[in-house]
């Protein structure tokens, strides 16, 4: 009797479970086959701060004036600048940040007074170090141009 019992028992559950299953398959596919495909995300998202290209041009707004390093709440940012010639505004020749202790806040984006940082739409920025998550942003931003170029 008691086999029998298992028997319906089993068979019922298998039922409750193919009830559950089965509707998914007919359902839109809302994920994505990452990473052959790949998200556009919302005007609002903010990923990892990059800097933003001049229009029309190759190079970067920077000019390696501090602000968003002294403003920076975590301390991760460090820049250097040079004058191309003498009485030339500065131009930000490196800009390291630290992505791993960076809180994604938004104050340097908000304090440059030139408008030089922006927040990315990237979502998958990823390391395999500790370390590798220090980027120089001025040369991830030449980067990008000769990827684009090519
Ligand atoms: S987003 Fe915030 S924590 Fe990150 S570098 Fe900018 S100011 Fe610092
Ligand atoms: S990103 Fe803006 S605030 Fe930061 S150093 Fe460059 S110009 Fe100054």
């Amino acid at each position: 009797m008691k086999y029998f019992r298992n028997i319906i028992v089993g068979g019922w559950s298998l039922v409750l479970g193919y009830s559950v299953t089965i509707p998914e398959i007919f359902k839109p596919i809302i994920t994505v086959q990452y990473p052959r495909q790949k998200l556009e995300m919302d005007v609002g998202y903010r990923g990892h701060i990059e800097l933003v290209r001049l229009p029309g041009e190759d190079g970067h707004f920077c000019l390696a004036c501090g602000t968003c390093e002294r403003a920076c709440p975590s301390k991760v940012i460090k820049i250097q600048g040079v004058k191309p010639k003498a009485g030339a505004n500065k131009a930000g020749v490196m800009y390291l940040i630290d992505f791993s202790r960076c809180s994604l806040c938004g104050i340097c984006v908000d304090v440059c007074p030139v408008d030089a940082l922006r927040h990315s739409m990237a979502y998958d920025l990823a390391f395999y170090s500790r370390w590798d998550n220090v980027i120089d942003l001025v040369a991830r931003f030449k980067e990008q141009q000769e990827q684009e170029r090519s």
